[in-house]
Order: structure tokens, then C-alpha cells, then sequence
């Protein structure tokens, strides 16, 4: 009877509640001799790799597993989110596992910034992250740009080992996955037979034509990224489709800009300068007076302020304020995790306040372009 609430393919436990996590099966499926998780169905009938979430703790344990494999571990970040995306103390969950970073969605980005600044950013913030990096690459998933990189550094770096794909939701892990799908697996074996009997991964095996596999893993949630907090509609507005184009505004101190009404940007002192927001260009920005910006907002939130509407606020957890001083000289982004980044190449400073969901991450960083 045990047998009967496992996945044959991949091993995860059973449900038919949520279909957003590992393990949902319809109902109407657990009659049958066999039963594989949705998941495991979709690939193996529809050569479809499908995103699943889990909580925290459950990843954690996930990535313990991996450790106790021999295998290459490849983390997916989107550079949208860098900082929301990346998974703090991966290293240590993986054990002496080799991690190959793979940077998705270059093409939000204007053309022509140079890939090797990018690349030097990439490596001195995952450095900081403590992550020992075998190899950085940047792709596109969606546009296949840098695909052949991504097919390259696999092949060279593992060797005669399993690839286990991990990162957080939304960071194009299932799209990359299809691709690879798509154009090196070897549907013909048998799909997503588990390893390591009795420890359940969660995890579904996708054969490759060399007789290795892909492992796809579920995506974790961070509640600390605008992208997890918002309902379903606001996140297609929120996650940019195609290359941002920037916005520059020239503000004097004493000046606001809401973003939608996601978040609010104040200078609050300094001498007038430009500020650059690199936000989905879906959402509307809104320029305002510092003090007339908390009334604007009790007026018009969710109607001329918006997404998201008023309803989908009231279940949005209130703002909290951050002070960010950017120092004379400075040249930073001001970070909001999932939303994206306002540049800053402050010559004479510059005192900032964002307003934004408690609990999203906000923060200064060095400017990504
Ligand atoms: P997962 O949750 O990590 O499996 O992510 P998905 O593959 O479902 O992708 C999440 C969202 O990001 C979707 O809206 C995708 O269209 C989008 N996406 C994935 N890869 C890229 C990319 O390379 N560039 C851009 N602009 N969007 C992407």
C-alpha cells in the first residue's frame, strides 16, 4: 500500500490539492495500477518540464540530499533578481558539489552593456554570497541566446555525473529545462526512476542522449521577492517580457515616484539629479511631490496607482520605509527584490526613501550597468 501514495517516476509523495506542488495528481488518477505526478506526466507525455514550488525547510532538505551525490549542481538565478534569486548558503547544502551559476534573462537587459562587465559583476556578487563558482554563464533561455554556452559548460564540467538543476520560482528554470528537453534528451529510456530508493528528492530524472541525466528540482520560494507576493495577474506585470527600456527622471530633492502601486522611490536630499528605473515597462510610473505623495496614495491606490487594484492590496502585506544614503561619488542601484532597480551615479550624493511591501528586500548594491 505504501507503493500506492509514492510517484513511480520521481518518488514524491502524493496530492491532489495543490497542482503548484510537487507530488498533485487529479483526483480521478489514483485509481490507476501506476501512478506518476503530474510532473512526471508532462514530461513524459508532453516532453514538458512544468514549475513546482516548495517552502524553505523542504528545499533545504532537498539540497541536503544532493550533497550526499556526486553530481553537478547548476543554479539558475534571473538577473532581474539577482540578489532575491540567488540561494544564500547554497555551498553548504551541496556539500563538495561543483556549482556552475547559469545567469538567465541577458535579454532584459539594454543591448550593447558588455558581457564581460557583466560577468565581473556576476562573479564578485556570488563571491560575497560565498558561493565557489566553477563557471559563470549568461543566457537567455526564452531567446536560446547563449545556449550553446550553457550545452558547452555542461558537458565539460560534468564529467561522468548527474546535473541537478536548482533555483528559486520564476527564474526561467522550466524554460531552460524544455530547451534542453527539446534538444538533447532521450525520451525513448525509461523516464524518472529514482536513484536512491527511500530518500524522496522531489526531484524528476530527465534522461539525456548520453546516458546522463537532468535532474529538475522545485523551485523555492523566497517571500522576501515582490514576485511571490503579488496575485497572479500582477505578476505578469511585473516580470518584464523583453528588453527594459530605461527610464530617466531629472528630480529635484522633495520629489516622489510610485511604481504602480508597488512601491514609492523619494529623493529626499540632495542636489537635482537624474535617477534611472529599470521596472517592467507594463507598469506606470506616477512623478509626485514628496509632501503630497502619502495623500496621492490614500486617494488614488489600486485605480490610478495600480497594479495592484485596491482588492488585491488589501491582501498585500502594508509598506515599511528604507532609508538609503548613496554617498558622494557613489555609483549604485537601489535594489527592490522581484520589482527591479533604480540607478543612481550620484556625483554629489543622494538621500533616498523606498516604500515597499514589509518583508520585500530593498537594499543598495553595486550598479549592475
Ligand atoms: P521557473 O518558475 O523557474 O520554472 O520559471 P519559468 O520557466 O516558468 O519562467 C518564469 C517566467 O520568466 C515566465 O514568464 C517566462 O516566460 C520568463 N522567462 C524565462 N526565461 C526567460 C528569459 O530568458 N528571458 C525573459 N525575458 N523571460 C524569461
Amino acid at each position: 500500500q505504501q507503493e500506492k501514495v509514492r510517484c513511480a517516476g520521481c518518488g514524491v509523495n502524493l496530492q491532489t490539492k495543490d497542482s503548484g506542488k510537487p507530488g498533485f495528481v487529479p483526483a480521478a488518477a489514483l485509481e490507476k495500477e501506476i501512478i506518476i505526478c503530474q510532473r512526471c506526466f508532462r514530461i513524459k507525455n508532453y516532453n514538458e518540464a512544468a514549475s513546482v514550488a516548495i517552502d524553505q525547510d523542504d528545499f533545504l532538505r532537498l539540497l541536503g540530499g544532493i550533497a550526499a551525490t556526486d553530481s553537478l549542481v547548476v543554479h539558475i538565478v534571473d538577473l532581474f533578481d539577482f540578489e532575491g534569486s540567488i540561494i544564500p548558503g547554497l555551498q553548504r547544502f551541496v556539500g563538495n558539489n561543483p556549482v556552475l551559476l547559469v545567469v538567465n534573462k541577458i535579454d532584459l537587459l539594454p543591448k550593447g552593456v558588455s558581457t564581460n562587465r557583466l560577468r565581473n559583476w556576476v562573479q564578485k556578487q556570488a563571491k560575497a554570497q560565498g558561493i565557489r563558482l566553477m563557471d559563470v554563464i549568461l543566457c537567455s533561455a526564452k531567446r536560446g541566446t547563449g545556449f550553446e554556452h550553457v550545452i558547452e559548460a555542461l558537458a565539460q564540467h560534468r564529467g561522468d555525473r548527474d546535473v541537478y538543476v536548482v533555483g528559486a520560482t520564476n527564474v526561467g528554470k522550466s524554460t531552460l529545462i524544455n530547451r534542453l528537453i527539446r534538444d538533447y534528451s532521450d525520451l525513448e529510456r525509461e523516464l524518472t526512476t529514482s536513484r536512491y530508493p527511500g530518500t524522496t528528492l522531489d526531484a524528476v530524472h530527465i534522461p539525456l542522449d548520453d546516458g546522463h541525466d537532468i535532474i529538475d528540482t522545485p523551485g523555492i520560494v523566497y517571500s522576501h521577492r515582490m514576485t511571490e507576493i503579488v496575485p497572479r495577474d500582477v505578476l505578469g506585470a511585473i516580470l518584464p517580457e523583453k528588453e527594459i527600456k530605461p527610464i530617466v527622471y531629472q528630480l529635484n530633492a522633495d520629489q516622489s515616484i510610485f511604481v504602480g502601486a508597488l512601491a514609492r522611490f523619494d529623493f529626499v536630499e540632495g542636489e537635482r539629479q537624474s535617477f534611472t528605473f529599470y521596472v517592467s515597462n507594463g507598469l506606470k510610473l506616477h512623478r509626485t511631490k514628496l509632501e503630497r505623495a502619502d495623500e496621492l496614495y490614500a486617494e488614488h491606490k489600486g485605480v490610478m496607482l495600480a497594479p495592484p487594484s485596491a482588492e488585491q492590496l488589501a491582501d498585500m502585506p502594508a509598506w515599511t520605509r528604507h532609508r538609503l544614503n548613496v554617498k558622494r561619488g557613489q555609483e549604485m542601484d537601489v535594489f527592490i527584490s522581484g520589482l527591479g532597480w533604480i540607478h543612481v551615479n550620484s556625483t554629489v550624493g543622494a538621500l533616498i526613501d523606498i516604500h515597499a511591501p514589509k518583508g520585500i528586500r530593498v537594499m543598495l548594491r553595486d550598479a549592475l550597468i
